[in-house]
């Protein structure tokens, strides 16, 4: 039995999940699935003045995935820090103990001209980044701002130790071989120390257990570049925290919409799958926002927590053939022969699309 917890959270975060629920009804039947919404964020602050309280993190801790849709509103701005919605976040991906994002970055042959590349550069884009999310430059001691003989100064220390570099770096040569067998580690090992380290343990890790994986080193500033220009030579992209935000925000741009980009947070306990976008307080309740990115996030969790790879590919060929037939909601809409369809109408499609083509994946 797999067990589910559904955090929708606040605004399109409530509609997009709800999307999620109609594909997970689907297969429940199909599989061992038991899932379960609790509230989270705002929604959790109104009823019980906290973003996350103690009952939804334990069951949290007892579910092989969480599902979330997005958090916050003007309405929670204002509160202190602690009671913020994103506090709610923070905590459940502490307590999770989360040490991987992996953010996919895959352009849609039918959303081509979407992305700021020309079509014939970022055509079969499909990238994975595996970014480091619990230690690096972000958490590193000591961090200040102070006064020295009258002078500012302010400092953070990028720190890892080999444990660190070593999981991560397993986890991302286990999924390129999940997926095109290639790994490209991200460093600046010329200048860092720190960073010499990260290249010696992620060779250390290949030669002993994935030699069989293609291994390629750049330095950030060269991959900041040759992801622009060569994007569908890329499979997966490791990283540790600060140079995997950066890249991962530049991958983003070429897929072209944030309604399109899925992310999950991964470690030893439950993942957590939900959209980069937010809770986009500016069309909720409208039933027009773009599903998809909660959509891809669900078919996430199908390949990484429940080992059910078909029904992720199945998901995401869905997805493909919606987007094929001309089919848009209204942000990713740019030609007038497209037909334009509501958050819930662009779900009901795509599991209409799931049934048509199930045979051919289980
Ligand atoms: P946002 O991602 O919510 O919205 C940015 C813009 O993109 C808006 O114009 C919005 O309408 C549009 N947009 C976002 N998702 C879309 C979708 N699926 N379909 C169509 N259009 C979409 O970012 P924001 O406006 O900066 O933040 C709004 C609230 O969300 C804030 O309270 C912020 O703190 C919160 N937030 C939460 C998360 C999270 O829960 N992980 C992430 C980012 C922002």
């Amino acid at each position: 039995m797999s067990k589910i917890l559904i955090l929708p959270g606040d605004g399109i975060g409530i509609e997009v999940t709800e999307e999620c629920i109609k594909i997970l009804n689907y297969f429940k039947p199909m599989f061992d699935i038991e899932f379960e919404k609790e509230l989270f964020g705002g929604a959790s602050i109104d009823k019980n003045g906290q973003p996350l309280t103690q009952a939804v993190l334990d069951k949290a801790l007892e579910s092989d995935a969480v599902l979330l849709g997005a958090v916050g509103g003007e309405k929670w701005e204002n509160l202190e820090h602690n009671l913020k919605p994103e506090k709610g976040l923070l905590m459940l991906r502490k307590e999770l103990e989360t040490f991987a994002n992996l953010r996919p970055g895959k352009v849609f042959p039918a959303l081509l001209s979407a992305s700021s590349l020309k079509k014939e550069i970022v055509s079969n884009t499909d990238i994975l980044v595996i970014r480091e999310l619990t230690g690096g430059i972000y958490f590193g001691e000591p961090r200040f701002i102070k006064k020295v003989n009258k002078k500012r100064i302010g400092g953070n220390t990028l720190v890892y130790d080999e444990d660190e570099i070593r999981r991560i770096a397993r986890m991302a040569f286990i999924y390129a071989k999940k997926r095109k067998n290639k790994v490209t580690s991200l460093d600046k090992a010329n200048v860092l120390e720190v960073m010499q380290l990260w290249r010696d343990v992620v060779n250390e890790v290949h030669d002993s257990e994935f030699r069989d994986v293609e291994l390629e080193h750049l330095y950030i500033d060269n991959a900041a570049m040759q992801v622009i220009k060569r994007p569908s030579t890329f499979d997966v992209i490791l990283a540790g925290n600060l140079f995997g935000d950066i890249i991962s925000d530049e991958i983003a741009e070429l897929t072209g919409s944030l309604g399109m980009l899925p992310s999950a947070s991964i470690g030893n306990k439950a993942g957590i799958y939900e959209p980069v976008h937010g809770s986009a307080p500016d069309i909720a309740g409208k039933d027009i926002a773009n599903p998809i990115a909660a959509i891809m996030s669900l078919a996430m969790l199908f390949k990484y927590s429940l080992n059910l790879d078909n029904i992720s590919e199945l998901i995401d060929t869905a997805i493909s053939n919606t987007l094929n037939s001309g089919i848009r909601t209204k942000d990713i809409h740019n030609d007038k022969d497209e037909e334009v369809v509501s958050c819930s109408q662009m779900g009901d499609i795509i599991l209409t699309n799931i049934d048509e083509i199930k045979s051919k994946f289980i």
